[in-house]
């Protein structure tokens, strides 16, 4: 971390911000130009305030120079995550994933077609949510486990592996037997209790991006997971909240290289809640492949806009059909299968 002093700053404001850092546990460097004091603090800055010191008096700014996250931090795997599932699957790796299903599981028949069509596209990984967190309390809000069960039964009978979301801590241990890899809702990423008891956990997680929440943030979360000894996470841009109204949300596809450069953990890119536009769904999951996501989440349903939640956004199986046939050319593109 380095601390920029004011030109102006006193000897006793500079001996002040030292005892500072000094008591939180560094150690300081200083150098003295014919201007400026900079003071460069070195050991375990990651939990520090920085606004702690930037309100010292005569300190100019506060930068930190290594990241705040330690295990989710590209150096500590250099050559990247590759989250790999008992059948052999992974996310990480050369090939893109790609994780299709329903928002909501409604009932046998819906979640069973469904897989069907995941299968014959040649996706691997079958979504589904039966715990929803729903905006309003009077909107669906999921089947709960015996949901959970159609689901595994449709993977099973296809093949294929499932992605839920898990709301609150009491739901893990039930939900165990039919879930190959928790979900953690954009609404509870910086639901702290949640994460850790994630991370005590065996099993894939793919936490998703906060509706405001920065990167650094997100990679922080990843962190609570990683720090239990759980390090098969798998992080997702799902849009964020901006001021623009033309989309649900905003897709950040910028923060899918971003993620690359500061973490080994695999991205995933969903232009479903990314856009909450059907007619803008395959566009923005190209765009996400393009940009180097290592899967993407859709959500398909065979009536779409009879969907039981998140249906303008839901794309019919044809549309997904074809969208599985565009999204392998720009994976081959970019150096990567499908
Ligand atoms: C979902 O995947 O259906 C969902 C609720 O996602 P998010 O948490 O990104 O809104
Ligand atoms: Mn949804």
């Amino acid at each position: 971390m380095i601390v920029a002093m004011q030109e102006k700053a006193t000897e006793d404001q500079i001996d002040a911000v030292i005892d500072a850092l000094v008591e939180s546990g560094v150690n300081v460097h200083r150098t003295t130009g014919s201007t400026q004091t900079i003071l460069a603090a070195v050991g375990p800055t990651a939990g520090l305030d920085l606004r702690k010191f930037e309100l010292l008096s005569g300190v100019l700014y506060v930068h930190r120079i290594t990241a705040p996250y330690k295990l989710a931090g590209r150096a500590f795997r250099p050559e990247g995550t590759v989250v790999e599932f008992p059948n052999g699957a992974t996310i990480g790796g050369k090939q893109v994933a790609v994780i299709a299903g329903p928002c909501a599981i409604e009932n046998r028949e819906q979640i069973f077609t469904i897989a069907k069509c995941v299968k014959a596209a040649g996706a691997g990984f079958l979504r589904g949510g039966a715990f929803k967190p729903r905006s309003s309390p009077y909107a669906f809000q999921g089947l709960g486990i015996p949901g959970l069960q159609l689901m595994h039964e449709a993977a099973q009978e296809y093949g294929l592996l499932t992605v839920t979301e898990v709301m609150e801590i009491s739901q893990i241990e039930a939900m165990l037997p039919f879930t190959d890899c928790f979900q953690v809702g954009a609404r509870n990423m910086q639901n702290f209790n949640l994460l850790r008891e994630l991370g005590q956990i065996r099993r894939p997680v793919l936490l998703k991006r906060g509706i405001a929440a920065t990167i650094e943030e997100l990679l922080l979360s990843s962190e609570y997971i990683l720090a239990g000894g759980n390090y098969d996470v798998i992080l997702c841009e799902r849009g964020i909240r901006t001021y623009e109204t033309s989309t649900r949300n905003t897709m950040d596809i910028a923060a899918i290289p971003v993620i690359h450069k500061l973490s080994h953990l695999p991205i995933v890119g969903d232009p479903s809640h990314g856009t909450g536009r059907r007619d803008m769904v395959p566009a923005m999951a190209k765009a996400a492949v393009a940009a180097g996501a290592d899967a993407i989440l859709v959500e398909i349903h065979p009536n779409a806009d009879k969907a039981a939640s998140d249906a303008a956004q839901t794309l019919y199986l044809d549309q997904f059909e074809q969208l599985m046939g565009e999204l392998r050319v720009i994976a081959a593109a970019v150096g990567r299968t499908l």
